[in-house]
């Protein structure tokens, strides 16, 4: 299965970054067997899809709704308007940040779906869960929740990103990955039989041009979601190597 290196750019980014992501993406050319791409701030992707028509790009969140009086809100069509590919729904900064909920979550991926969106939705345990022993229960409990019953798994990836690695250097030991990421797709081939084997499982989480190789050769992980290190070509071009 082809690899994807997704870049998470968060709250990073003015048109002052657009030589960067020109940079990003001639570098990724060079790896034709990667699929990568740049969830950018949604007053970014317009601008970057007319200057990079061939590089995937995506937002970070949608509502649920196509339309209406949601002040601030983007819809998953406006998303698709502006040139988007993708968006990534649940990432667990929206989760406490804006208090999303499994079902906020779950709707706005079936929006997404509705709009032509991929979906890349987000699961991941506290520290204080890990601790507790919790992990595979709490992973199992969001994508119950949160994966709709009726998307078409071609429509969507999962993203592991355990918060307690997210921003902080740390990352799980490398079995500690293959077992979450074999318990998500023992989960995904029981609720969608054989195309749940096709959904990619990203990790995400301090992930970088010095572990990826590793991760990347874990067995189940399908890819990387990456915040930090997406943010400049130097960074992010070695994770998309190691992908190759
Ligand atoms: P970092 O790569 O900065 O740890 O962020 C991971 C993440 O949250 C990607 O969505």
């Amino acid at each position: 299965m082809r690899k994807l290196i997704v870049g998470n750019w968060k709250m990073n980014g003015t048109l002052a970054q657009l030589d960067e992501i020109g940079q990003i993406q001639a570098g990724a050319a060079a790896y034709d067997n990667v699929d990568s791409a740049l969830c950018l701030p949604a007053t970014l992707i317009h601008a970057a899809k007319q200057r990079f028509a061939d590089f995937q790009f995506g937002g970070q969140d949608c509502h649920h709704a196509p339309k209406g009086a949601h002040t601030g809100c983007i819809s998953a069509e406006m998303l698709t308007d502006a040139g988007s590919a993708m968006v990534i729904l649940g990432h667990s900064e929206r989760r406490s940040d804006q208090g999303e909920s499994d079902a906020d979550v779950r709707a706005k991926a079936s929006a997404a779906c509705a709009a032509g969106l991929h979906v890349i939705l987000c699961v991941g345990e506290t520290e204080a869960q890990r601790d507790a022993g919790q992990t595979e229960t709490v992973i199992l409990a969001q994508l119950m929740g949160s994966v709709p019953d009726d998307i078409a798994a071609e429509h969507i990836d999962i993203a592991y990103e355990p918060i307690w690695a997210i921003g902080t250097g740390r990352v799980p030991a490398i079995e500690e990955i293959a077992s979450v990421h074999a318990a998500i797709r023992t989960h995904l081939t029981e609720r969608f039989g054989q195309a749940g084997r096709a959904v990619r499982i990203l990790y995400g989480g301090s992930m970088n041009g010095d572990n990826a190789a590793a991760i990347l050769a874990v067995p189940n992980v399908g890819g990387g979601l990456i915040g930090g290190a997406s943010l400049t070509a130097e960074k992010f071009l070695p994770i998309i190597k190691a992908a190759s």
